[in-house]
């Protein structure tokens, strides 16, 4: 089962318990079947499932909480289920968090970045991701091709690197990857670079061979940190891969590739949690863009359909959209207008593709991503045709004046074009997603922490 449905599963089923009249043990146990169910077959490892089964249920002890509130049934019944819901919440983040701190690169020195991981995972196109990202981000960046197993595989590097303005060293004569590696390394050191990625090869088969070239390469460019690339698409086969990786080299942080919107990636999202190395990005296309940050909570709640802020502020900044620092400002003190929306939708187009960008929204419901990319840029333009037709006094509002006064809901249906319900369901999303930007912006301590993810 893809993520995006494994989110939808999940979190259909929290609303179950959010809305049910009471909350008793055979409904949070009906409940947690459901998500285990949907977890199963996302690939995520059984054991791991059932310890998060056991992990709930321990948490939210019904008949506990049952006795503890006595007062009003509805009381009680809001107290379980919010208790419910953190809970799962919890392990869903836990499932996918080894509980340790990412590496960062340091300002004023050479940080070497060696990658490593199977052919075919993904590294070379990673280290150009990655080189990229860091490029963007203002750090001195250079890549080191170590790849003399792959033909292809330094023309490969070239062009990425080329296309992206990257500086890179390799060779098409040299065939000693421990002696290339270093002189790359050694080259770009002497030339202050501050970030040194090396992408080394991925033989397959010839595992002792492949992991014996790994640490004499290690022993030579010294890194600061090893990144391990596993392809997410291999479900089970994630758990014993990511393993003998770890045991083999001092595995830093780990990127997953090929998660764009139809992969699996369970099975391997949830196997590195027990290597206790973070997974730090995942790669989501062949794009040298296509690249996110991952961090447990953002991506848990992202996949729950409750977006991503942090990494929406971080596509916006990255873009230097300086026209938006109104509506950052506006989300940071948790105010939302029907102005900030549209310029937000305006600012998804020059985004890239649209699903992506949504998923990160906060309140963007589930029904507005599904589909394909053509019917949602349809359903997005229809949404900004409407709010076009909105009047300046309307679009600074917070909505609530359609209410007070329907005849403005009218006139916009008509001036859009639209039918009345659909300014209604615009009316409604708009609400929705306030209430998400307030309840999260509201804490300047958690917008700071998702900023600070860098
Ligand atoms: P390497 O052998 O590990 O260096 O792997 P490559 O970088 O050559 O990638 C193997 C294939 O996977 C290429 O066709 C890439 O374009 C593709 N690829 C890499 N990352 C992603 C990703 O995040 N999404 C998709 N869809 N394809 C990817």
């Amino acid at each position: 089962m893809v993520l995006s449905e494994l989110g939808s599963r999940v979190n259909k089923a929290l609303r179950q318990l959010a809305d049910a009249p009471v909350v008793d043990e055979q409904l949070l146990d009906a409940i947690l079947r459901e998500i285990c169910a949907a977890l199963l077959a996302s690939d995520v490892n059984v054991k791991l499932v059932q310890n998060l089964r056991t992990n709930i249920k321990s948490v939210v002890n019904i008949r506990e909480l049952a006795a503890g509130i006595n007062k009003k049934r509805l009381i009680q019944k809001a107290g379980t289920a919010r208790a419910s819901m953190d809970a799962v919440m919890d392990e869903l983040c836990r499932l996918v968090d080894p509980g340790v701190e990412a590496w960062k690169p340091k300002k004023g020195r050479a940080n070497v970045i060696m990658f490593v991981g199977l052919q075919g995972s993904g590294k070379t196109t990673t280290c150009t991701k990655l080189a990229s990202h860091y490029h963007r981000k203002g750090w001195k960046t250079a890549l080191v091709c170590a790849d003399t197993f792959r033909a292809g595989a330094f023309d490969q590097l070239r062009q990425n690197a080329t296309k992206a303005r990257i500086p890179y060293y390799g060779s098409y004569s040299e065939s000693d990857p421990v002696q290339l590696a270093g002189e790359g390394v050694a080259k770009f050191k002497a030339e202050r670079f501050e970030i040194i990625i090396v992408d080394t090869s991925g033989r397959h088969k010839q595992e002792g061979e492949l992991f014996a070239e790994m640490q004499q390469i290690a022993g030579a460019v010294q890194p600061d940190n090893v990144i391990f690339v596993m392809d997410g698409t291999i479900g089970q086969a994630a758990d014993p891969q990511a393993r003998a990786f770890k045991e083999a080299i001092d595995v830093g942080s780990i990127i997953i590739t090929k998660m764009d919107g139809h992969a699996k990636g369970g099975g391997a999202i949830s196997a590195v949690a027990a290597t206790q190395s973070p997974i730090i990005f995942v790669g989501t296309g062949e794009h040298i863009h296509d690249l996110e940050r991952f961090a447990p909570r953002p991506f848990i709640s992202k996949m729950l359909g409750m977006g991503d802020l942090g990494g929406l502020m971080e596509a916006m900044q990255d873009l230097k959209l300086d026209k938006n620092k109104n509506l950052m400002k506006n989300l940071e003190a948790g105010v939302f207008t029907l102005r900030d929306m549209h310029e937000q939708l305006q600012t998804i187009q020059k985004m890239g593709p649209l699903g992506k960008v949504m998923g990160m929204m906060p309140g963007i419901p589930q029904e507005l991503i599904a589909g394909t990319e053509q019917e949602g840029t349809r359903r997005f333009k229809r949404m900004m045709t409407i709010m076009d037709t909105g009047r300046p006094v309307e679009l600074d509002s917070d909505g609530k004046i359609f209410e007070t006064q329907p005849s403005r809901l009218r006139r916009v249906a008509a001036g859009s074009g639209a039918p009345t319900y659909e300014v209604e369901a615009l009316l409604a999303q708009h609400k929705q997603f306030a209430q998400m930007v307030k309840k999260m912006g509201g804490s300047k301590g958690f917008m700071k922490e998702q900023m600070g993810r860098g």
